[in-house]
């Protein structure tokens, strides 16, 4: 599961892994393309280093990717 926030409503949401449209590794993060229930496709970015971060203090949960902005 991803917890999003939207660009468009401006409200957290809770996806899916299926709705992982692509998956683009950089240097310094992945870029992932996800479809959002508003009905568009953003990109966020997630990596190793902040993932570990969130596990650290909630494991288990849903990870938070912060957007990027731009199309994939
Ligand atoms: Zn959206």
């Amino acid at each position: 599961m991803l917890l999003i926030t939207c660009p468009v409503t401006r409200t957290d949401e809770l996806v899916s892994d299926r709705r992982i449209r692509s998956v683009t590794n950089h240097p310094t993060h992945i870029a992932l393309a996800v479809e959002c229930p508003c009905g568009q496709v953003h990109v966020y970015r997630t990596g190793r280093r902040w993932e570990d971060a969130v596990a650290q203090r909630a494991a288990g949960a849903p990870v938070r990717a912060a957007e990027v902005g731009v199309a994939a």
